[in-house]
């Protein structure tokens, strides 16, 4: 039910990227808990027999290579636990399990829909007076009669593309419950308002059906208007704190980018960039990936990261 424009309005943030790296980070520990872990063993279990029956004296390097290997094998036995964890995390509940949850997910769903609700109305209302009368005063004021049209022409649109997809993730939120009793792949939905540095308010919608949307894009987060963002949780839950907000950062620059257009001018660009020269050629999608790059760079993650087709 995702007009095409609102799917590529879909910006997107890859899971590819970062997602990616979390990927990379499986393979890892996947090689650590396969190849080396194997050889450890072997090596740990030499240097304990030796250890068990000594010639005579035992070399202290000899005891400390054997303590550093001890530890070694701890930190891997760690990472398998983990691993498992991981795994197991992602076992889907039992269809009982559903049904007990049946009630507390439709308590649930009504708060979190008023949330959305309410969100949509006062950060339309905001961003319209603040973007639309606003920069018609300021324009005016510096006798830009041309700024001041383009301001209200452009707060407008956005007003009314805010809205729309606001209601759209209103009813999903509020068909939470039947979702999660279906056995949906993302946790109960969760609405949270947030404000950027700039004055500018959002709804971010996280798990639930917008987030298994924002899943089967292979994406982690999706800018679906100025105001709104869809967030897979289940992708995000795996990032840690510094790569949560980076791809906060990715998200908000769509949104600033909707912001000064008229809506229908960037989903057309996007589209008509993205059939040319593929996801990472967007113009928009550079611009976002830069920030969330400088972001992670600036937060100690060296390997920054890169756009990466989306699946
Ligand atoms: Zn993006």
């Amino acid at each position: 039910m995702q007009s095409k424009a609102a799917a590529r309005l879909s910006d997107v943030e890859r899971s590819a990227g970062l997602s990616g790296a979390w990927a990379g980070g499986g393979a890892q520990r996947a090689s650590l808990t396969a190849g080396p872990n194997a050889a450890l063993n072997g090596v740990v279990s030499g240097v304990q027999t030796m250890t068990q029956t000594p010639p005579a004296s035992l070399p202290s390097e000899l005891e400390a290579a054997s303590a550093d290997l001890q530890s070694q094998l701890a930190d891997v036995n760690q990472q398998q636990i983990h691993a498992v964890e991981i795994k197991t995390s992602k076992k889907k509940q039992s269809f009982w399990r559903r049904v007990v949850d049946f009630i507390p997910n439709i308590f649930n769903a009504v708060f979190q829909t008023a949330k959305a609700l309410v969100g949509t109305i006062v950060s339309t209302l905001w961003n319209f007076l603040k973007d639309g009368i606003g920069g018609l005063i300021s324009n005016l004021a510096k006798g830009n009669i041309g700024g001041a049209c383009a301001a209200v022409g452009k707060a407008v649109m956005n007003g009314i593309w805010n809205v729309v997809t606001g209601a759209l993730t209103s009813v999903m939120v509020l068909a939470d419950p039947i979702y999660q009793l279906a056995g949906g792949s993302q946790p109960p939905v969760k609405v949270q308002w947030h404000r950027d540095k700039d004055g500018n308010l959002h709804t971010i919608t996280r798990g639930g059906i917008p987030g298994e949307m924002t899943e089967n894009e292979g994406a982690g987060a999706l800018t679906k208007s100025q105001l709104d963002i869809w967030v897979n949780e289940t992708d995000y839950r795996k990032r840690d704190p510094i790569e949560k907000k980076a791809l906060l950062e990715h998200e908000l620059t769509h949104t600033r980018q909707l912001q000064d257009s008229y809506v229908v001018d960037n989903l057309l660009r996007y589209d008509r960039e993205e059939k040319k020269k593929g996801y990472c050629g967007v113009k928009d999608e550079q611009e976002a990936y830069k920030v969330e790059d400088q972001y992670l760079r600036d937060h100690g993650h060296e390997g920054g990261v890169t756009c990466a087709p989306l699946a």
